[in-house]
């Protein structure tokens, strides 16, 4: 019996929740507001954005780039030392620069924060050695962070030291090496760890990386300098070189160029 007379009252308590209410006052004042805007309302015009003019291909520097080697000699003396500031013995010919076994690596003279770099390589075409030991060089970011350079075409090596890698901390996404002897492109887009004032970690450094267009590092935070052996740890810096490794093979860098970002 009772459960007869609960049925007609649910039925009655489920109309009126389901009846359509009025709106309230703040329902139309909302609809007033929104009334109100245009399009307009979110568009902003100023400071308009600064023009850059693009190279001809992808790989041409943009107007605002600064090149630090166009395949000259004259640039390469105006842009690069060796590790001490002195003028380095790698050589110049043929539109690049090719490291000179035990010479040492290189620096760049102008010292930098957040870039975007372009950077052309090229591996020798006469295969020599293996894993490691197979076309090795390195872009140390600011000095101390290495996007490794190797020969990784059909030559297995630790994945997170392979070409592509920061090494020894990020493995490449995929192997996008051509092959020896073929000249390959870097384009990376790094910004400087921030550091607080007691020298502690306040942002890590964080790096994109193109190979060749094809995407090997997505937006990775750096847990430090890239070391050979051990654990990576920062030491706080400032504005700092671009700097090529000399690892006893003959490596050769075509175009650089960066944009300060
Ligand atoms: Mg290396």
């Amino acid at each position: 019996m009772k459960k007869l007379l609960l049925i007609p009252a649910l039925l009655l308590a489920f109309n009126v929740i389901a009846q359509k209410a009025e709106p309230t006052k703040e329902e139309f004042a909302k609809k007033e507001e929104l009334a109100k805007m245009k399009p307009e309302m979110t568009e902003f015009w100023d400071p308009e954005v600064a023009v850059v003019t693009p190279g001809q291909l992808p790989s041409d520097p943009p107007s605002d780039a600064i090149i630090l080697f166009d395949g000259t000699q004259e640039s390469f003396n105006a842009n690069w030392t060796n590790s001490k500031g002195e003028p380095s013995g790698w050589t110049v010919a043929d539109h690049c620069v090719t490291v000179t076994k035990g010479t040492g690596g290189i620096k760049s003279k102008m010292e930098l924060m957040d870039f975007q770099l372009h950077i052309e390589w090229r591996t020798p075409a006469e295969v020599k050695g293996e894993s490691q030991g197979r076309g090795n060089s390195g872009i140390f970011l600011q000095g101390r962070y290495e996007l490794q350079v190797l020969d990784n075409y059909e030559n297995r090596t630790y994945r997170n030291g392979q070409a592509g890698s920061i090494y020894k901390q990020y493995a490449p996404l995929v192997n996008a090496c051509k092959k020896p002897g073929e000249w390959q492109v870097y384009d990376v887009i790094y910004t400087a760890p921030r550091f607080k004032e007691d020298g502690t970690v306040f942002s890590p450094a964080r790096v994109t990386v193109l190979q060749n267009g094809v995407l090997v590092q997505n937006n990775i935070s750096l847990f430090g300098h890239t070391e050979y052996i051990g654990i990576p740890k920062y030491a706080a810096h400032g504005a700092a070189s671009l700097e090529l490794q000399d690892h006893g093979n003959p490596v050769s860098y075509g175009n650089i160029w960066v944009r300060k970002l």
